[in-house]
């Protein structure tokens, strides 16, 4: 009797979880993570599921060697953010495209916007995302040429109070591991790695049959000291936009690649969520910025 009344308890307990869990999702309707696509009213309620945390991934529009399309660094990077907020839960704003892309003016189909627009477009971007509720606003880099404008857009947030945090990541694949790599070399752009991601984020747009008709190698025309740097040094090296072999992709390397991505996206958007020292600190340091012969080491 003891056993049997033991069994039906247990039995009522999953019954009981089981419906508590249909309620529990019922009350939290599944929401879109695309900002376009929430009514206003969804939106209050996606920045409070959120808490304040949103993506902005940036892509570009340049020439990707003779076999991908204009777009992939803004396809693939929308493709690992959006699977991240699905998983994580964020509000990812639409498409972006506006960053540095001078070093491919010379080929069809780049939109290269100059180096005032690119800051202030993405200053007011930011200003107007934490208007309304993004708080703490994740730049998700898909475009190798922005390296070096994310790291100072960020830096130029401490040249006047704000009442968000911008954080940057900028890594597409992992340093080591997954399928071994078939080609050899600089495999920087519209190569290998790009290409495999772009057989998993749009396939149909693929063109592989196409990708050994120009040369990605490196020509190495500049010869100067590693250590100085010049605008034309990729130009001197990569005069096609290709850097790599995309004839050499496959489907394993783009999901391994993908997939890093994705879960790397994610745990920085937990990480976001949990930080509750930057926006606290970066307040005080604007308050110490107001009065810095008052600071006290
Ligand atoms: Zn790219």
């Amino acid at each position: 009797m003891a056993i049997r009344s033991r069994r039906t308890c247990a039995v009522l307990l999953i019954l009981f979880a089981f419906v508590s869990q249909i309620a529990f999702a019922q009350a939290q309707p599944k929401l879109s993570v695309h900002w376009e696509e929430l009514t206003a009213a969804d939106f209050r309620e996606g920045i409070r599921r959120s808490q304040g945390t949103c993506l902005l991934p940036f892509g570009i529009l340049e020439k990707h060697g003779p076999h991908l399309p204009l777009g992939t660094d803004l396809l693939d990077v929308r493709y690992a953010a959006l699977h991240a907020a699905e998983e994580e839960y964020a509000v990812v704003f639409p498409e972006y495209f506006f960053g540095q892309i001078a070093e491919a003016k010379h080929e069809p189909g780049t939109i290269a916007y100059s180096r005032g627009l690119q800051l202030a477009l993405l200053q007011e971007t930011t200003d107007e995302m934490a208007r309304n509720g993004c708080k703490k606003i994740l730049i998700v880099n898909g475009h190798g040429g922005n390296e070096h404008l994310l790291p100072y857009f960020a830096q130029t947030q401490l040249d006047k109070p704000h009442d968000y945090v911008v954080y940057i990541f900028d890594k597409r694949a992992p340093d080591a591991g997954g399928p071994p790599k078939k080609s050899s070399g600089p495999d920087w752009h519209a190569g290998e790695s790009e290409t495999s991601k772009m057989l998993v984020a749009r396939p149909d747009l693929v063109h592989q049959d196409r990708a050994g008709g120009e040369s990605g190698a490196d020509q190495a025309r500049q010869k100067i000291p590693e250590d100085l740097y010049t605008a034309i040094w990729w130009y001197t090296r990569f005069p096609f936009h290709y850097s790599g072999d995309g004839s050499a992709a496959t489907k394993e390397l783009g999901e391994f690649q993908m997939k890093w991505w994705i879960d790397a996206v994610v745990r920085s958007i937990r990480a976001i969520k949990a930080d509750d020292v930057s926006l606290k600190l970066q307040n005080e340091f604007f308050e110490k910025s107001t009065h810095p012969l008052e600071t006290q080491p």
